[in-house]
């Protein structure tokens, strides 16, 4: 009758019965989780991802958009790989190489942007006040800006997610809710339209098509078919109205979009 033994928890104090902490979640050690066995058991995992959340959550991303957000914010959480863990790890891939200009916008993209011709002035009056010439400029600001993008896609999350508040109101969901449905989102896009996308130009001859036509088409039709799978699926949302929400909401995104490059272009001349 092992588990009917009182614990006094290591890190808060409360006393329980159990394995688990039931205030704060801490473990009970055991010897045996100490031992060289569990030592081998826990590098192996680790070594042959034997623990496949990570893959099977990759996969969930593609193959049924909106379920794991769903699960996560209904309380089955402990089954997956967290939404904002996967996030993290998605956004240190891309930022790593981020040549699709996605949440990265080099000043290039900045130009080509409706702010461009407002911009070039703040650039030229910036450049000169540094006492460099337009090229080092660029190449310095290159090369700040990613790291504030890996930052600042939380701004985008936050921005594109209001909207739901109002599209989805009656559909008892609260506003982490949204932001949380978001950040798988963003994961989708990491993982689909900058990771594979990337990994497909360098590995195959696809990369010369990708111009910024082509680039559009890519990132609306794998929008429009996240947005639709996880209405259903998260929002329960179908019919017209699903449509209609998800055409929408494909406008908001370009917007929420527009609006966090922007941000980053102030805060990465802000920074320089
Ligand atoms: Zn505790």
């Amino acid at each position: 009758m092992e588990h009917l033994l009182s614990h006094i928890c290591k890190s808060c104090g409360h006393t329980f019965q159990g394995n688990f902490c039931n205030e704060c979640g801490e473990k009970v050690l055991k010897p045996a989780d100490r031992s060289f066995k569990r030592f081998l058991k826990t590098i192996f995992k680790a070594a042959t991802f034997a623990d496949s959340k990570f893959f099977k959550a990759l996969w969930l991303l593609i193959k049924k958009p909106g379920f794991i957000s769903k699960e996560f914010i209904e309380g089955r959480r402990v089954k997956y790989y967290k939404p904002l863990s996967l996030f993290l790890v998605l956004n240190l891939a891309y930022f790593f190489f981020p040549v699709i200009q996605l949440f990265n916008a080099s000043l290039k993209t900045q130009l080509l942007t409706p702010l461009g011709k407002f911009y070039s002035v703040l650039i030229a009056k910036k450049a000169v006040a540094m006492g460099i010439d337009l090229s080092s400029f660029t190449l310095i600001y290159n090369l700040k800006t990613v790291g504030l993008a890996k930052l600042m896609v939380m701004i985008f999350v936050v921005i594109a997610s209001l909207p739901l508040n109002l599209l989805y109101f009656k559909r008892n969901r609260y506003f982490t809710d949204h932001v949380d449905y978001m950040i798988e989102l963003v994961c989708f896009n990491l993982l689909l339209n900058a990771i594979v996308l990337t990994l497909l130009a360098a590995f195959t001859g696809l990369g010369s098509y990708l111009n910024e036509i082509v680039l559009t088409a890519i990132f609306i039709s794998t929008n429009l078919y996240f947005l639709l799978r996880s209405g259903i699926e998260f929002y329960a949302e179908k019919g017209v109205r699903l449509i209609f929400k998800s055409l929408l909401m494909i406008f908001i995104l370009k917007l929420a979009l527009e609006i966090y490059r922007s941000a980053l272009f102030f805060v990465t001349i802000w920074s320089m």
